[in-house]
């Protein structure tokens, strides 16, 4: 039924009960590498508890899946605690939805503002820290504040620099992947030893990171495309766009498909010129991140509890074979 026709007991216990599915969701997601419905399923039933905490802002509760980062810290890796909280992003998954998020933008920016706007990469978030131009710790997201230390399995990803060319004290943060042939090639294997196969690349990345034998993680030819980066004023960085031209300079992997655009008309383009070759390329995306540009602004607009508040992901609609529905109980 319409959600306004809905009593605040009836939102509260409907809320409830898509917290429950979400929680069981994200367990099967985040916790076993795992997950028992497809992204879109899961995304539906999210946008279902965002719309009802919308319409009924009492019942929102500091527990809530929409209050906080999803995942948390498997036993058996030491915990880190993340130098600033590692977010999660809105989402919109239409272009009325993305002129939506610009239209706030703009009531709340002064002047001209402009997007730097990436490939969404579907892998899994991890932070890099170096000491004097030496990787020295490495992390998942987690639960956003704290994360898995999995330096040991970060150090045997060729493409994650050791040393940088200047003796720098830095973070940087990025998503760790798994390319789709090295995904296709991990299943195959898996299906003639009679192992579980993964669901996608993404959970298959997830699972090949988080190994207490990191021999297993090197065989998996895990890559990263680097985004973020601390210290932006001693590196004299005021822009996404410029950040990126560093992290390259440093070594990093950075996606070579990123591009600056100065309105959401331009990012609508970019969207568009981009959905025809996701299959071609040799990585999963999920959508298009749009970021506004300087970071000035980035910090004037600030986060919300859980998502910053000048990025949105543009989700791209799920392919034919994706909407199978695939809701089976899982078992510790
Ligand atoms: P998200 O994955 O939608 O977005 C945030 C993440 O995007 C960041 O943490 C980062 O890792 C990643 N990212 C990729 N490319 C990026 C780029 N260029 N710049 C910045 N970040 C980039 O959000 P989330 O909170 O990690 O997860 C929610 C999503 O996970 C859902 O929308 C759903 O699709 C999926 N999920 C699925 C299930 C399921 O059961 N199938 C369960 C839980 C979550």
């Amino acid at each position: 039924k319409p959600i306004e026709a809905y009593t605040k007991t009836q939102a509260q216990q409907a809320a409830q009960s898509l917290r429950e599915t979400i929680n069981r969701y994200s367990a099967a997601y985040y916790t076993k590498d795992a997950p028992v419905v497809e992204d879109s399923v899961y995304d539906q039933v999210y946008r279902d508890l965002q719309d009802l905490e919308a319409a009924f802002p009492d019942i929102v509760t500091p527990d809530s899946p929409t209050q906080k980062v999803g995942g948390e810290v498997l036993p058996g890796f030491n915990k880190i605690t993340h130098s600033t909280p590692m977010l999660s992003m809105g989402d919109v998954f239409s272009f009325e939805e993305l002129e939506a998020f610009d239209a706030r933008l703009q009531k709340n920016i002064d002047g001209d503002y402009a997007y730097s706007t990436e490939l969404k990469i579907d892998g899994l978030a991890i932070s890099l820290v170096y000491k004097n131009g030496q990787f020295v710790q490495g992390a998942t997201r987690g639960d956003g504040t704290i994360g898995e230390d999995i330096t040991k399995n970060l150090m045997t990803i060729d493409g994650i620099p050791k040393t940088l060319p200047e003796p720098l004290s830095i973070e940087v943060r990025g998503e760790c992947y798994m390319p789709k042939a090295a995904f296709e090639a991990l299943n195959a294997q898996r299906e003639a030893e009679g192992k579980a196969v993964f669901a996608n690349p993404r959970n298959a990345a997830a699972g090949s990171l988080r190994q207490l034998d990191t021999k297993v993680t090197k065989a998996r030819q895990l890559e990263t495309f680097i985004y973020f980066i601390t210290q932006q004023d001693t590196l004299n960085i005021q822009t996404q766009t410029q950040a990126l031209a560093t992290l390259k300079r440093l070594g990093f992997s950075t996606n070579p498909d990123s591009k600056l655009c100065s309105n959401v008309a331009e990012v609508m383009d970019y969207i568009k010129a981009q959905t025809p070759h996701r299959d071609d390329l040799p990585y999963g995306i999920d959508g298009v991140v749009l970021k506004v540009d300087s970071l000035a602004l980035q910090a004037q607009l600030g986060n919300t509890v859980k998502v910053p508040r000048w990025e949105i992901a543009y989700k791209f609609p799920p392919e034919e074979a994706q909407t199978i529905v695939r809701d089976i109980e899982w078992t510790i």
